[in-house]
């Protein structure tokens, strides 16, 4: 076993207190957007964007699908960003980047600090932890902010690169007041097939985050434009000096204290740009002498606030317990430490919990048995009923030729039957099971299963 001294890393981030086991390793900190040489957009990009949008909406216009007949007040952006039917994370983003306020190089966001960069027109929400990991999967949507027209959109261009590189992919919609959102750098492909000319109401899918055009990595840019195409700054601030009043429904506080997702790897997690550097060594499934590492993501952790930590056995006791305290905020930040697990088990389904401003976040991964929480191979199988007061149950979706395994909740092998898929169950006691489905192929299914 290998034990790594780790002392000197505990002052420069924060305080950890350990109650009974202690981590082999501790690390992580701040993740640093990445910083492309220049601008989202171009003056030269942004000058033709303008141009062609005014011969769009002249057109439009004349086409009878344009009219500006809606007040100022009607147009109320929701976040412009969701998740992806099925992907469970807390939260995925964290923003880099506001409006740059400050004509001069120096720089100034709505809120009087300097969240952005020179000459920065729009608002970045980057996807964070493993941003190439969701852009791969199509797990964060851009959509529409408030309802209106697509007055032009722009596909087909390479989105997965850190710096700048061709066209973005975008789309452009003009509200009832005739005010304008540019959503930008999104993925080729992605794009909702709606023409221009056509409406999307508020919320409506736009396409996936990516990075195309000038990007350092997966975000979205959302630049807005008043009636006049006077830039607007969607967060009204005593240091917004473009418009007086928010353009958000409901707007944000400037930093919200997040915990995005908790999770467990195989090995320290690497970020980086794109997919070949970036490495999330995601992992479920753990033996005895495995290292599990287990990390936090957080974004705008704020300093001086603290996160619980525990790790439960399959029953639910404590096997250890840990806190943290973020030594400085930053606009995305992780933490790490790695465990070996006893080795003599229990084996099953462990937890992993996480307590951060007010939220319970919790991450099961498997110890000992293959059970492959997250590892579905066929959605169909299925224990009939389930939680089951009966002493007959069904496991539909299996082939007859088939081996089932019920683990107690300890991870102790309480039954197995074979070639079976009617199961007489009278001789097992109340309780949770895990249910080891493995068929003839070689496959390794399980079901949590409740006997009352
Ligand atoms: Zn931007």
């Amino acid at each position: 076993m290998k034990h790594i001294l780790i002392g000197f890393l505990l002052t420069l981030f924060g305080a950890p207190t350990y109650a009974q086991n202690s981590p082999l390793t501790f690390g992580g900190g701040e993740y640093e957007v990445p910083h492309t040489e220049d601008n989202c957009l171009s003056d030269e990009d942004r000058d033709a964007i303008r141009a062609q949008l005014r011969i769009n909406v002249e057109q439009l216009r004349v086409d009878g699908k344009l009219t500006s007949s809606g007040d100022r007040e009607d147009v109320q952006f929701i976040w412009p960003l969701q998740k992806a039917t099925g992907f469970e994370w807390n939260s995925y983003y964290g923003i880099s980047n506001y409006v740059d306020q400050n004509p001069t190089p120096a720089l100034g966001d709505y809120y009087c600090n300097e969240r952005t960069y020179d000459g920065h027109k729009g608002t970045d929400i980057f996807t964070w932890p493993f941003p190439w990991y969701m852009y791969e999967n199509d797990l964060v949507e851009v959509i529409a902010g408030e309802e209106g027209v697509i007055i032009n959109k722009a596909d087909g261009f390479e989105d997965d690169h850190c710096d700048c590189y061709g066209s973005w992919n975008a789309i452009y919609v003009q509200h009832a007041d005739g005010s304008v959102a540019w959503y930008g750098h999104m993925k080729s492909g992605s794009l909702t097939e709606k023409e221009v000319g056509e409406s999307v109401v508020e919320g409506e899918f736009l396409g996936v985050v990516a990075s195309s055009g000038c990007s350092s990595g997966p975000h979205l840019h959302l630049e807005v434009y008043d009636s006049e195409g006077n830039l607007i700054d969607p967060y009204a601030g005593d240091c917004n000096d473009l418009n007086a009043d928010s353009w958000w429904e409901d707007q944000a506080e400037n930093r919200v204290p997040t915990l995005n997702t908790i999770l467990t790897h195989d090995a320290t997690p690497e970020h980086g740009c794109p997919l070949v550097n970036e490495d999330p060594h995601m992992s479920n499934d753990f033996y005895s002498g495995d290292e599990v590492f287990t990390a936090f993501y957080f974004h705008d952790g704020l300093a001086g606030t603290t996160f619980d930590c525990r790790i439960k056995m399959p029953d639910g006791t404590v096997w250890n317990d840990w806190s943290f305290t973020i030594g400085t905020t930053y606009n995305a930040s992780w933490w790490y430490w790695s465990w070996f697990l006893p080795e003599e088990g229990p084996n099953g389904v462990w937890t992993l919990e996480a307590d951060y401003e007010g939220e319970t976040i919790v991450h099961e991964f498997n110890y000992g048995v293959y059970v492959g929480v997250d590892d579905w191979t066929d959605k169909e199988v299925k224990i009939i009923p389930n939680p089951s007061s009966t002493n007959l149950i069904e496991i539909v979706g299996v082939p007859v030729e088939n081996e089932i395994y019920f683990y107690d909740a300890t991870g102790k092998l309480v039954k197995h039957i074979s070639n079976s898929t009617q199961l007489e169950i009278g001789d097992i006691s109340a309780g949770l099971y895990y249910v080891t489905i493995q068929s003839s192929n070689g496959q390794l299914l399980v079901e949590k299963f409740v006997k009352n």
